[in-house]
């Protein structure tokens, strides 16, 4: 008898001190992360506290500082370093133009649909330009982000048939049926327009228009002419883009919505200095214009937005195509990404933390308004 309570007792030892070798683990896990999140802190507010707290100087002072520090560590804690986030990993920003038979410029239906599946299976998330560009990624924690992009409003980007209703193959239609699937994913994309009647059935444009903008879609500038820019000077850039902006502001019904993205017909630029600032920024006739984002054609993932080397004039597109893409196209780099997983971006599930692993920390641009945890 006295034998059998002695094991028990030894027993139920082992166990508690188990626990408390958990505990500790976990404890000296959290702490460690605590202080490499406290030492790569690096904008004033953090700084701030974190002086704060090594010098302890008053206990009114503590009391807040401890309070506002619990917050900052339960956020930071809830990321789960396990999914390996990597905010400094690529991003695919694809370029498609039309929908309808496979051609070079041209996607079909059916692929289309299979390119949004076989990014959900792997685990990408589309999320809008712009918030990719102001670096607010609200991908859930684990999936990675990628950004959809059509050039030249074609009819068969967003078509109504003669009854009313929505072409089931144009492009809007599959984006809608493809969140509808899936209810964690939303319609996200941008369409960017040249010339006159975007989506090319007149009498619609201000429907159209209005339906994108209320369905987390964007409408942006394609140019007038869809010209090569690279031989124009700055008044003919002007002209380009400062008219279709007008042309398509007015279109927009939506308050506070701006005209402010563009990408580059044949991804084509001016020479001159002047002429390029003129693609960002510009008035014509009156109407002044601002691009915050300027993409060009091809060909590889572009930068994470908290790289040191992104550039928001400067976007690079993956080409949503098969055919001649020089083993550069959609499905090539979503191999390659499936083959070189540190390459690509895993987001921490927090818009407002940048969660980078250490050997990747040494691009992070200067960022204001977000926390830094390295690990
Ligand atoms: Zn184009």
């Amino acid at each position: 008898m006295k034998k059998k309570i002695l094991i028990l007792l030894m027993i139920m030892l082992f166990f508690s001190s188990c626990n408390k070798n958990t505990d500790k683990t976990k404890d000296n896990i959290q702490k460690s992360n605590n202080t490499e999140q406290i030492t790569d802190e690096n904008n004033s507010n953090k700084i701030k506290d974190n002086t704060e707290n090594s010098d302890q100087k008053s206990d009114d002072q503590n009391l807040d500082n401890k309070d506002i520090s619990n917050k900052k560590e339960d956020k930071l804690l809830k990321i789960d370093l396990s999914k390996k986030p990597n905010e400094m990993g690529r991003i695919m920003v694809f370029m498609y133009h039309g929908i309808g038979e496979e051609g070079p410029y041209t996607r079909s239906p059916e692929k289309l649909r299979e390119d949004l599946e076989i990014l959900y299976e792997k685990g990408y998330h589309p999320i809008s330009l712009r918030d990719y560009v102001n670096g607010n990624i609200i991908t859930p924690i684990g999936k990675t982000p990628y950004v959809l992009t059509f050039d030249d409003t074609n009819d068969n980007n967003f078509k109504y048939l003669e009854d009313g209703s929505l072409d089931p193959d144009c492009a809007v239609a599959i984006l809608l049926e493809f969140a509808e699937k899936h209810k964690d994913i939303k319609p996200y994309a941008s369409f960017f327009g040249n010339g006159q009647v975007p989506f090319r059935q007149e009498g619609t444009e201000e429907k159209k228009i209005d339906f994108l903008l209320n369905n987390y879609m964007d409408i942006a500038n394609h140019t007038v002419n869809h010209p090569d820019l690279t031989p124009m000077n700055k008044e003919e850039i002007t002209y380009e883009v400062g008219a279709q902006g007008k042309y398509l502001q007015s279109l927009v019904k939506k308050e506070g919505y701006k005209i402010d993205m563009l990408a580059l017909p044949f991804g084509s630029r001016p020479e001159s200095e002047e002429a390029t600032e003129a693609l960002r920024k510009g008035t014509y006739e009156g109407y002044s214009y601002e691009n915050f984002a300027i993409l060009n054609v091809g060909w590889d993932p572009y930068y994470s937005p908290y790289h040191v080397d992104f550039d928001p004039l400067s976007i690079h597109r993956v080409t949503g195509s098969e055919i001649d893409v020089d083993g550069v196209g959609i499905r090539d780099w979503i191999k390659y990404l499936d083959d070189n997983p540190s390459e690509r971006f895993i987001s921490d599930g927090e818009p407002d933390i940048v969660t980078v692993p250490i050997e990747y920390a040494e691009n992070l641009k200067d960022i204001q308004n977000k926390e830094i945890l390295k690990y």
